[in-house]
């Protein structure tokens, strides 16, 4: 049946996927990709399709030359310190390039992305309730695990909705209350950055803090995006990079806001296509499926199996797995 479907399908043009961490845990409450998936899902790739670079595929759109056929890119957003360990062992075993779209404070002071150092204080905090505004009028109860994720995700949205500097601020006073030091250790620094770019690995940018941009005022969403860009001149000497909005957290103004700024490329999400060509797509236009955490079979399935054909016969796609 996959074989079948591999057969009947369309597959011109790249494939563009995406994953954050490669690790065996789910630290902060975001589930890794386990290394031993990730080394199943690239055979599985590297015999059905060809590694491409990002930097290949928009040499293909900036030249108007037909994107490889069958090709996937791979990328990997945040900038997790395991990209270095655990990741680029499995790539280099597997010749396939990469681009890593990083958090350029997080590179700069080590604190994880927002959202993850949130989970990572719920998920760790030994205090049986917290009372803090964000998690509402009365204490919140924090025994059980299940408790600890609830109130974890009831922070969520105000703190989305903050500036850095405030929500920072916020993600303190919980750390404080708490009682939990979220780990200063688990980001790339700009000299493993360096060393990424030497083995061949793209670096693209995704903002200062992984702020949500469509949920702050433009100015400041201006300011994340430049911000970023600035700091991958700065400190790799990087003049053009591509931009990947957090968590797909983009409107039609930040799109064309990319572009404006000088970025070379930037996904856009929810778009119902998967093999990105000349004809149905652009660099400010490109679509990206997530890489599923799971078995490699899984991913053949999703990518060539009857539940793909399936869902395009029913004329919808999946909506990514999880945000960017
Ligand atoms: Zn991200």
């Amino acid at each position: 049946m996959t074989h079948l479907g591999r057969r009947l399908r369309q597959r011109n043009g790249a494939l563009i996927l995406y994953g954050h961490r490669v690790s065996d845990n789910d630290e902060g409450y975001m589930q890794g990709l386990r290394p031993q998936w990730l080394d199943q899902q690239l055979s599985y790739l590297g015999r059905h399709y060809q590694f491409i670079s990002l930097d290949t595929l928009l040499h293909c759109y900036e030249k108007r030359q037909p994107v490889p056929e069958k090709s996937v890119v791979l990328t990997f957003d945040d900038g997790f310190r395991d990209n270095l360990d655990n990741a680029l062992p499995v790539l280099e075993k597997h010749g396939a390039p990469a681009t890593i779209f990083v958090v350029t404070g997080a590179l700069t002071n080590g604190d994880l992305p927002w959202s993850q150092r949130l989970g990572y204080l719920f998920q760790n905090t030994t205090r049986d309730q917290v009372h803090h505004r964000l998690t509402g009028p009365e204490p919140a109860p924090l025994a059980t695990p299940a408790q600890r994720k609830a109130a974890y995700q009831r922070c969520k949205p105000a703190l989305a909705a903050m500036l850095w500097q405030q929500r920072d601020q916020s993600l303190a006073e919980l750390a404080s209350l708490l009682d939990v030091d979220p780990p200063r250790d688990r980001m790339l620094n700009w000299t493993q950055a360096r060393a990424l770019q030497a083995q061949g690995i793209g670096i693209g940018a995704h903002t200062w803090s992984h702020a949500l941009l469509a949920s702050i005022p433009p100015a400041e969403a201006s300011w994340e995006m430049r911000k970023s860009r600035e700091d991958l001149r700065e400190h790799l000497g990087i003049e053009q990079p591509s931009f990947c909005f957090p968590a797909g957290s983009t409107n039609a103004q930040l799109q064309a806001h990319a572009a404006e700024l000088g970025f070379r490329s930037a996904f856009l999400p929810g778009r119902p296509i998967r093999m990105n060509t000349l004809a149905n797509a652009d660099p400010f236009s490109l679509a990206r499926v997530g890489l599923p955490d799971a078995p490699a079979w899984q991913l053949e399935a999703e990518l060539d199996g009857p539940f793909h054909g399936l869902r395009k016969l029913l004329g919808r796609l999946p909506a990514d797995p999880r945000p960017a």
